[in-house]
């Protein structure tokens, strides 16, 4: 693997309160199995044990930020999966994350990842800037040129930049709309629902976004997703740029101020809006603000469950199996919610999926920066998800659900990746389009 040039060489500067999450670690390996890279490779630098014995050794003094400590620390996932095994309460991702912000500071890049940072920074945080971006794409795929041309562009620019184009769904509309502001409660109102479209779910999975506030309009919410909104700060916040996270959580805060839940169908930016009340800890004008916003922040299937739903009216004959995305069942520990809700569809099958938990290696912009994991694990994924028998996969994030989808039609395997609320909607509203795949 390619790997980036090192740092200087100067010493790893932690929060004591982030250093003191290395310090509890008692070294007992409990974490590994539960760990992709070391289930890969079985190397112990790539497991969370090591990882936590090279940043305490940066931090210490008594290791270099050099190439191979670099690549065994990039090649992390931050899945937090060794955060679900551990039973010291070690909570890795924040060193993990607060090490990569400080070290990503001082590193030289090459120019195919400067590239792949600045689209995922700049780009895929706009929503009007994504659409933009994608136009081309999505104009060649109605041609049926885009097959040549991102091999073409793909051989030229690298793994990286391949690997970002096998990512985009097969179809999409040119020039995606947002979603109306405001869904009345159709029945009489329980509560007022926020919800975040997300960035890239506001692009790519508008008809997930639209289904939610139909879904939850139906079970007696008003639900209001006002354009002032802005991402949630995930991709700058892992990408080691805490001030504009922050700055990106302050205006949400501000926005959904008067709402009783605040919601979104995107695991991966429900993890991070849950992570605000940490991210702006030290800030005394929002500490207690974005703890108040934080207990009001549920995934979609957390909410539908407190809303006590009754049964759907409408069977769905179907043979689904059930992806456990790592920014919900590891960041978030919502693992029954989704299985209960589609428990309660009638003539659904939910066929139980080996290593449901383990990541697939889509894992933010993991799957552009590190390709060859990445695709690795989905391969593992994919396999997991054939023996199953079942032609849908039913996920709660849009990375894994696309890193799922392409990875199935790279190989040829036919499954369908969808989200639960794609299911509830049928069940719930009686669609009658019961085929058609998330991405
Ligand atoms: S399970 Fe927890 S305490 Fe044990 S090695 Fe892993 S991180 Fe350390
Ligand atoms: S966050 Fe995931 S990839 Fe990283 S050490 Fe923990 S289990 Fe391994």
């Amino acid at each position: 693997m390619t790997q980036s040039a090192q740092t200087k060489s100067t010493r790893l500067t932690l929060d004591q309160r982030t250093l003191h999450q290395a310090d509890v670690c008692v070294h007992c390996g409990l974490c590994l199995p539960a760990c992709p890279t070391y289930t890969l490779n079985g190397n112990e630098n790539d497991s969370p044990r090591g990882r936590i014995v090279l940043m305490k050794g940066l931090a210490e003094g008594r290791l270099d930020a050099n190439a191979p400590v670099l690549k065994h620390l990039d090649l992390c996932l931050d899945c937090r999966g060794c955060e679900t095994a551990c039973p010291s309460g070690v909570i890795y991702h924040e060193l993990i994350e607060e090490s990569r912000a400080k070290l990503n500071a001082d590193r030289k890049r090459r120019f195919d990842e400067k590239l792949i940072r600045w689209i995922t920074g700049r780009v895929m945080t706009r929503p009007k800037m994504l659409k933009l971006a994608l136009l081309p794409a999505r104009l060649m795929q109605r041609a049926g040129l885009w097959g040549v041309m991102s091999k073409l562009t793909g051989a030229v620019l690298g793994p990286r930049v391949a690997k970002m184009q096998q990512m985009l769904p097969a179809s999409g509309p040119l020039w995606p709309k947002a979603i109306d502001e405001r869904f009345e409660a159709r029945q009489p109102k329980k509560m007022t629902i926020g919800m975040l479209s997300g960035c890239v779910g506001s692009v790519m999975f508008g008809q997930t976004n639209q289904q939610t506030a139909e879904l939850l309009a139906h079970l007696g919410c008003e639900v209001r997703s006002p354009r002032e909104q802005v991402c949630c700060g995930a991709i700058p916040h892992h990408d080691g740029n805490p001030t504009e996270a922050m700055k990106l959580a302050k205006r949400n805060i501000e926005v959904f101020t008067d709402c009783d839940r605040i919601v979104i169908p995107i695991a991966g930016c429900g993890a991070m809006l849950k992570e605000y009340d940490h991210l702006l800890r030290d800030d005394p004008a929002w500490a207690q603000r974005a703890v108040d916003f934080v207990s009001r922040v549920r995934d979609i299937s957390e909410l539908i469950c407190e809303l006590d739903p009754p049964v759907p009216p409408h069977a769905l004959p179907m043979r689904v199996t059930y992806h456990d995305a790592c920014h919900l069942a590891h960041a978030q520990k919502i693992t029954a919610p989704p299985r209960r809700l589609l428990a309660m569809i009638e003539g659904l099958e939910v066929v139980p999926l080996a290593e449901s938990d383990l990541c697939c290696g889509a894992a933010g912009t993991y799957n552009l920066m590190q390709p060859e994991m990445s695709t690795d694990l989905a391969v593992r994924k994919i396999e997991n998800i054939r023996a199953t028998g079942a032609n849908i996969c039913v996920t709660g994030n849009v990375g894994c659900a696309m890193q799922i989808q392409s990875q199935a039609d790279a190989v040829g395997l036919d499954v369908q990746v969808m989200h639960p609320v794609e299911l509830l909607h049928r069940a719930y509203l009686g669609d009658t389009e019961t085929t058609d795949a998330m991405v």
